[in-house]
This record gives C-alpha cells, sequence and structure tokens, in this order.
C-alpha cells in the first residue's frame, strides 16, 4: 500500500547572513515579499519544511549582534529580538524586574524550543496560542519595529492583528520589545490547559495584581488560545480591580473575561468548552497573583 507522505525539505532559497540590522533590513527591502526573516527557525522551519510556506529568499538574523542582550532601565526591561528564550528564562535578573516572564516562559515547548526560540520571533510570529503576545499585551510591552527608514515603536495594544498577522510591514524587522516592571505590593499569575507539557495552549492567561493594604489596586489580565490574537480583558480587570479578591470575585472576573469572547472550536476542544475553561484559568491566575503579592 502507498501511504501519502508530506515534504520534509524545504523548496530551494537564497541564505543571506546579515551582521548589521541595517544590512537586514535593506535585504528585506530589496526581496520584499519574496524575503522571509529566520530568527531561531522553531516555527518558520516546519512549515518551510513541510511546504506549507516558501520565499525564494531567507534573512538569517543570527548574526546580528545588535539583535541580542537585555537593558534594563527607566522603569522597564528591554529584550532585543533576537535573544532566545532560554536566555531570558535563566535569567534571574529579569525574572525578579518581569515575573511574569519567567512564568510564562517555561511554558513554551520544549527546553530545546526554548534554547533555539527567539523572544522577537515568538512576537513577531503572533501565534494566538502563545504565552509572549499576551505577556507583551497584558503589561502594555512597547514593541520596537526596524525598517529601511529608521524605527518606530508600537504598543502591544495595536500590534497584533489576527492568526500570525502583526502590525509590522514585510520588510520591518521586530527589533526589540520592552516590558514594563510593575512596583508596589505586586503578584503574578500563568495558568494554561494543553493536552500534554510542551504542547501549545488550548487556552490560557496571564495576570498580575498590584494590592493596596487588602484590595487589589491594579489588575491587568490577558488571555490566549481565545481568538485570532491574544486579548486583553479589561471587564475582568475592572471586575476584580477594587475588590479584595475573595473567591466570587474572582469567579466574576472570570466570568466578564470570557462573557463577550467567541473562541475557535477546533479537534482540541468547542468554543463553549474554551469559554469555560476560559473563565476558570482567569480566577484561578488571579488566585495565584493574589497569593504572591499577599506574601510580599
Ligand atoms: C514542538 C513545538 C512546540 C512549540 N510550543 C510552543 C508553545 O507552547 N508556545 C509558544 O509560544 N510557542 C511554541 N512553539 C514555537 C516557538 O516558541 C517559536 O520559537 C516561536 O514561535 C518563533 O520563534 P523563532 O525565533 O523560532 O522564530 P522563527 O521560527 O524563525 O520565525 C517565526 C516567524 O516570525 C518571523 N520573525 C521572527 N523573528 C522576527 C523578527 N525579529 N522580526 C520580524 N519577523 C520575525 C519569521 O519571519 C517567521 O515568519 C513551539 C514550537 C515547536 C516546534
Amino acid at each position: 500500500m502507498l501511504l501519502a507522505c508530506p515534504p520534509v525539505k524545504p523548496a530551494p532559497f537564497e541564505y543571506h547572513a546579515p551582521e548589521r540590522l541595517d544590512e537586514a533590513a535593506q535585504l528585506l527591502a530589496e526581496h520584499a515579499d519574496e524575503a522571509k526573516i529566520l530568527a531561531g527557525g522553531q516555527s518558520l522551519i516546519p512549515m518551510l519544511a513541510l511546504r506549507l510556506t516558501s520565499f525564494p529568499h531567507l534573512v538569517d538574523l543570527g548574526r546580528v549582534a545588535d539583535l541580542r542582550g537585555v537593558e534594563q532601565a527607566n522603569g522597564s526591561v528591554r529584550i532585543k529580538a533576537m535573544t532566545t528564550q532560554a536566555a531570558i528564562e535563566k535569567d534571574a535578573s529579569v525574572g525578579a524586574a518581569v515575573p511574569l516572564l519567567a512564568k510564562a516562559i517555561p511554558l513554551i515547548g520544549h527546553f530545546q524550543i526554548r534554547n533555539r526560540g527567539t523572544v522577537g520571533g515568538s512576537i513577531a510570529h503572533a501565534d494566538p496560542a502563545s504565552e509572549l503576545p499576551a505577556v507583551a499585551l497584558a503589561l502594555d510591552a512597547s514593541i520596537e519595529v526596524t525598517g529601511k527608514g529608521g524605527t518606530r515603536t508600537v504598543a502591544a495594544a495595536d500590534f497584533f492583528e489576527g492568526t500570525w498577522t502583526t502590525a509590522m510591514a514585510e520588510d520591518e524587522i521586530l527589533s526589540a520589545v520592552s516590558f514594563p516592571t510593575w512596583s508596589g505590593t505586586t503578584g503574578f499569575g500563568v495558568e494554561e490547559l494543553a493536552r500534554r507539557h510542551g504542547d501549545f495552549a488550548i487556552a490560557g492567561v496571564v495576570a498580575g495584581v498590584e494590592l493596596d493594604g487588602s484590595s487589589v489596586k491594579r489588575a491587568a489580565i490577558a488571555l490566549f488560545g481565545m481568538d485570532s490574537t491574544p486579548v486583553r480583558a479589561s471587564s475582568a480587570e475592572a471586575a476584580v480591580t477594587g475588590t479584595s479578591g475573595a473567591a466570587a470575585d474572582l469567579e466574576a472576573a472570570g466570568q466578564a473575561a470570557v462573557a463577550e469572547l467567541d473562541p475557535p472550536t477546533d479537534i482540541h476542544g468547542s468554543s463553549a468548552y474554551r469559554k469555560k475553561v476560559g473563565a476558570v484559568l482567569v480566577a484561578r491566575a488571579l488566585t495565584q497573583a493574589l497569593e504572591e503579592a499577599r506574601r510580599g
């Protein structure tokens, strides 16, 4: 019996390995929609190998030294795009400054993937079930995008436009992401449901709270796997702000978070199932965040 086997090698492409950011931007401008950026390759290479997509030119950012590293200043942590997810996972000072990154990154695939996968690649790829886009959205991160004409900054709230679609033009490079740090009595939580460890989430939530005495002064919540982009749960944030964060408050926040959503149905779960799970995950992520804040 003959079985159909998908191709496992990409279509031929010309490989470019610029060493400077302006050189990379120039190559993208030159080859327009025939060129694609290669970062850690953890999403792009499988798509090329399965021939779900193909590009005559790949521009590998791996040798652009100016795209790696972390800077902490002025109340934010600026992570350059080609910094690997594993490098951030291992960086205790980043974890202390932006605890949501430390909590979310270990849930991305497996360590082999995080060793190659980049922070910029994950956000640029904009998979709706990814953790880092949701962290960027919840924390109001600023995303720097560089093209031939220079660098502009896009708020995370304006960046994600649909599945694998962002506010970047085809010839622009995500060059860095700045995550604001929170001060005061704060706590953070990440909860997700996946079939197996390392799988993309069926549904997930990231949350942060700041306390004023025993009441919630500020809350930030974003869901992933629930729509074609990560979703900021503003109504849930409003529902929990000013409360003591009792169980009933968190349940109400969970219900508020999913009330307006119409999540996708796929082989992993129906829309109604995702809504039910999403509401529970919001309450759990807030519980985690509140417990951390109360521990001080
Ligand atoms: C088995 C498996 C499990 C996974 N599980 C998860 C998971 O649970 N959660 C999760 O979030 N991810 C998961 N991933 C994906 C992983 O996080 C990837 O690292 C990430 O999606 C893409 O990062 P990358 O650096 O590998 O980018 P690449 O694969 O190189 O690029 C991905 C896309 O983004 C574009 N791009 C990359 N960098 C830039 C840039 N700087 N500027 C502009 N465009 C850019 C590329 O052109 C391409 O279109 C998984 C991957 C695998 C193989």
